[in-house]
């Protein structure tokens, strides 16, 4: 008879933590579980090692402890529990769109983007750099995507990937896909760090090799699973290696989140979903604008100490008739000045779905925008829109399989 060493026997899968996974443990955690277990302490940084920078998919893969102790902790229960890519859509542009799958069977979408999407530009990071010197301009006012040959396999110099934060979401953004599936869950940290390994694993990144830049702008919002969300980034800073330098979250506008954020020695950069210039356009596209106010958010966007050269973004979604206008373009910005902030503006062409009742602007509108932004001393780019033939865009990020 095989004999293993005894542990802690895994206990049962929940929504909120799934015990029986070691991936999304941080190191203090890792250190608990290899104390209750009686194993070396060295033992934690081995494990720590293998989950976070091998990225390994099974416990066997951690040939750096005994075989007996491997076999042992798969006897007990546990396993890596790195989520599965369940389904792959690819876009021509060489976007790729994932369902990923959690242990309780709910899905959520990441989205791999070979050289980004230009939302890096002119935000002052090491990312934006790269992405002016591959000579990326800010985009006339076209807003189709360069598309390059179909089959040929897209070669990248860096890659964006957009991360899920929540199965579904809460807050209801009136233009937004993803609000139509309502608040189904918060995600792990393993769970949204797990995106990221399961998408680097499958395009073989070799992080400091290949250059990766993460936004936080898929399902979800980020700062309603605030202590998830930054653990993640914890586990995706110290223990996979990626720059927070490298990192954006993207809010729609949760204050107190905010107010939270500015207070974080480690943080992603931050992007606010501000998409109109006055609360009352605002509250008509985002009903969350009655609690939280424009002036409160900007406000609370200043007391963020930036790190030299970083600016903060905001992100406007353009809808045709209701925010497109020039004098929505003047009050943005009358509005992004007397912030006195570090501020740029990327512009999205909102991407149309299914019983949202908004329509697309029209490119003269959106180049004319662009520009009162820019002659208006505001730097302002137009984000590229991604994978629209496969629903991967801003927005989209809603299970079509349903
Ligand atoms: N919940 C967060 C992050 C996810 S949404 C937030 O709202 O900021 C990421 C971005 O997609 C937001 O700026 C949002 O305004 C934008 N967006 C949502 N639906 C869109 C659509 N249909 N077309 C274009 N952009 C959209
Ligand atoms: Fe949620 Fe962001 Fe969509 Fe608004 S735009 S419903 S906050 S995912």
């Amino acid at each position: 008879m095989e004999s293993f060493p005894q542990f802690d026997p895994a206990t049962p899968t929940t929504s909120e933590n799934v015990e029986n996974h070691l991936f999304g443990l941080s190191l203090q955690q890792l250190e608990k579980f290899i104390e209750r277990n009686r194993l070396e302490q060295y033992r934690s940084r081995q494990i720590w090692h293998a989950l976070y920078q091998q990225r390994v998919s099974s416990l066997q893969e951690i040939t750096s402890l005994p075989q007996s102790v491997r076999e042992g902790l798969v006897h007990s229960g546990y396993s890596v529990g790195l989520p599965q890519i369940a389904q792959t859509f690819v876009s021509d542009d060489g976007t790729e769109r994932y369902l990923i799958a959690c242990a309780d069977g709910e899905t959520v979408e990441t989205v791999w983007m070979p050289n980004g999407d230009d939302g890096e530009m002119g935000d002052g990071s090491e990312a934006a750099n790269e992405e002016e010197s591959a000579g990326c301009k800010p985009r006339p006012s076209t807003t189709e995507a360069q598309i390059p040959a179909a089959q040929e396999p897209i070669p990248y110099r860096r890659a964006t990937i957009c991360v899920s934060s929540q199965v579904g979401c809460a807050v209801n953004c009136q233009f937004c896909l993803t609000a139509k599936l309502g608040m189904r869950r918060n995600l792990t940290a393993g769970e949204i760090a797990g995106q990221v390994a399961a998408v680097l694993n499958r395009h073989q990144v070799r992080i400091g090799r290949d250059r990766i830049n993460l936004v936080f702008m898929g399902m979800g919002e980020p700062f309603l699973n605030y202590d998830h969300f930054m653990a993640a980034v914890h586990l995706l800073v110290e223990g996979m290696g990626i720059p927070e330098s490298r990192m954006t979250v993207s809010t729609s506008g949760i204050l107190p989140g905010i107010e939270r954020f500015a207070t974080e020695a480690l943080r992603p950069k931050l992007a606010l979903s501000l998409n109109a210039s006055n609360d009352t356009i605002r509250e008509s596209m985002m009903p969350i604008t009655r609690k939280w106010k424009i002036e409160d958010l900007l406000r609370a966007m200043c007391s963020i100490p930036l790190r030299p050269r970083e600016r903060l973004t905001f992100e406007y979604v353009l809808l045709g008739g209701v925010n497109d206008r020039m004098e929505d373009a003047r009050e943005l910005v009358a509005l992004l000045r007397r912030a006195k902030l570090a501020a740029k503006v990327n512009l999205i062409v909102w991407n149309p779905g299914p019983d949202i009742p908004y329509r697309m602007p029209s490119p003269d509108d959106v180049a004319a925008f662009q520009k009162c932004l820019i002659d208006g001393g505001i730097p302002a780019f137009l984000r590229r829109p991604r994978g629209r033939d496969i629903y991967a865009a801003c927005g989209q990020l809603k299970r079509t399989l349903e």
